[in-house]
């Protein structure tokens, strides 16, 4: 059995559960390695359905006097969340970029300050959510956001601290009590968010986090019908089975799922901007749902396009996540990374051609070069399928018409990025069936914006007032303008 607390990339973390303001060791753990190097960085526990019960019942218990507070009164404690997040920035961005192979740089500069700003957003705008009045001819409303209950939040190793962090900051500052499942690939940040809000004075219950695989572990969460809500961000597959389960109680999910966004390069576009944000795309090693990973690029520009994105991505630095030149680093697991080399391998075989990459990359086993495929069919695999690593496809169009049907052609509706001169671009974005759409940018997210995918690609809407209304129970007492007179013919 692991110490309570190890020691990885210089941080002390837990490998173990957090339940009810504790550290809970599971009677079961496995290893967990780096996705840089292979090293072995510690065993993690195994949530057992009897830790999932336990962490339910915290919750559950806890609930009754979180969900009685204000949300000014929760306020505090959430930015005091906040700020012992703050305080252990260095530990979390040593500790994801060693797990999950984030950059080190974008931790320091974009995850931990983003992390801690879900925290602090989300609370201060519970705030703004208080009885909402409405006065009509024949009463008065007061609609309530009340807290649901007892949420399950259950996160990818892509992102799991920022998004953990997002699911966790409108839920508890709406009032409910939380268990957190992490990403068995990489859960030492979702650990150490446990930290953080234990040294924030959160009541023990509040916030639970539970080791463990999706199999046994998320399996036993999404079952139980103690949960009020389910927030789930991952694959297609596992939504089908979590909503499946979650069916069995009627339990409300919101599914922020994969992605084969469009990227619409138009005639009329800068097209060294469009290239270099292109080139983007391989960024976290292309393991981001919302890259823009099918380039649809209008034929009379198609080979300056091609020309300009090549001499960017010749320049990326591919490598050790925690150097600071880079800006490509590991895929997380070598499952991942056969899944990602038999994507490409199948695409030639189908008579796709290589413009540049289609091999492991030198630097480690657990590296794909950049690639990207072209003379592929819109029915193709490669096309249709969500590859989630550094592999993009080209295609090209003659017309609005067809570049519009293209990029809806997938079973997929999550972002997609559109290049061109603003209006026309803006057209031809409004066309496009996603959940959202970038002009002439990448990678823009407001807290206070919706965030979301359609068909395949999700259910639901997190972000700003969205957030809440899926986290809260909307209720609303009526009180009559006149003397209520009962009567059986009345409307
Ligand atoms: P995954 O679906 O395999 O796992 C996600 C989480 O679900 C993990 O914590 C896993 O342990 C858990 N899980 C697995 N089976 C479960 C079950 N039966 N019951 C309950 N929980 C279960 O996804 P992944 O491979 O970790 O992540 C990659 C996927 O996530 C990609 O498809 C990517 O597009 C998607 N993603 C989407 C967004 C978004 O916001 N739309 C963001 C990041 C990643």
């Amino acid at each position: 059995m692991s110490p309570v607390y190890m020691e990885v990339a210089g941080a002390a973390v837990s490998p173990h559960h957090y339940i009810d303001g504790q550290r809970v060791a599971a009677s079961t753990d496995f290893e967990l390695r780096s996705p840089i190097d292979q090293a072995v960085l510690g065993r993690i526990s195994e949530g057992s359905p009897a830790d999932v019960d336990a962490a339910l019942g915290a919750a559950q218990r806890a609930f009754a006097a979180w969900s009685a507070l204000t949300a000014a009164e929760r306020l505090p404690l959430l930015e005091r969340f906040a700020d012992e997040i703050g305080r252990r920035a260095e530990a979390f961005c040593q500790l994801e970029s060693r797990d999950a192979g984030v950059l080190l740089s974008r931790m320091r500069h974009g995850v931990v300050p983003r992390a801690m700003q879900n925290i602090t957003w989300f609370a201060r705008h519970a705030l703004t959510l208080q009885d909402r009045r409405i006065d009509t001819e024949q009463a008065h409303h007061r609609v309530h956001h009340d807290p649901a209950g007892v949420v399950a939040v259950i996160t990818p190793w892509n992102a799991p601290l920022m998004l953990s962090t997002w699911k966790l900051g409108p839920a508890l500052a709406a009032g409910n009590t939380c268990v957190l499942k992490p990403p068995e690939w990489a859960p030492l940040t979702c650990s150490l968010l446990a930290d953080a809000a234990h040294a924030a004075g959160l009541p023990p219950g509040v916030l639970n986090v539970v080791q463990g695989s999706g199999a046994v572990t998320g399996a036993a969460l999404v079952r139980d019908a103690r949960l009020a809500r389910i927030s789930f961000t991952g694959s297609v597959p596992t939504a089908k089975a979590i909503a499946h389960a979650a069916a069995a109680n009627l339990v409300p999910c919101s599914l922020e799922l994969g992605g084969k966004s469009p990227f619409i390069v138009l005639a009329d576009a800068d097209l060294d901007a469009a290239a270099a944000t292109a080139a983007l795309m391989y960024r976290n090693a292309g393991q981001v749902c919302l890259a823009g990973t099918r380039l649809l690029v209008h034929e009379s520009v198609a080979g300056r396009f091609v020309a300009a994105m090549r001499g960017c991505v010749e320049r990326l630095v591919i490598g050790d996540p925690r150097d600071p030149a880079t800006e490509v680093g590991p895929i997380i697991h070598p499952r991942q990374v056969e899944r990602v080399l038999g994507y490409i391998e199948r695409a030639r075989g189908a008579g796709a051609r290589v413009l540049w990459g289609g091999e492991r990359h030198p630097f480690g086993v657990q590296y794909v070069q950049p690639t990207l495929l072209t003379d592929v069919a819109q029915d193709a695999e490669i096309v249709q399928n969500e590859v989630f690593g550094p592999v993009l496809t080209l295609q090209t169009f003659a017309s609005d018409d067809e570049a519009v049907a293209l990029a809806n052609g997938t079973d997929y509706g999550l972002g997609g990025v559109c290049y061109g001169e603003p209006s026309h671009a803006i057209a031809l974005a409004e066309r496009v069936r996603t959940g959202f759409i970038w002009i002439n940018s990448f990678g823009i997210r407001d807290l206070a914006a919706p965030f979301g995918g359609i068909k395949r690609s999700g259910v639901g809407r997190e972000g700003g007032d969205w957030s809440f209304e899926f986290f809260c129970d909307v209720k609303d007492v009526i009180v009559p303008n006149q003397p209520f007179r009962a009567s059986f013919s009345a409307r």
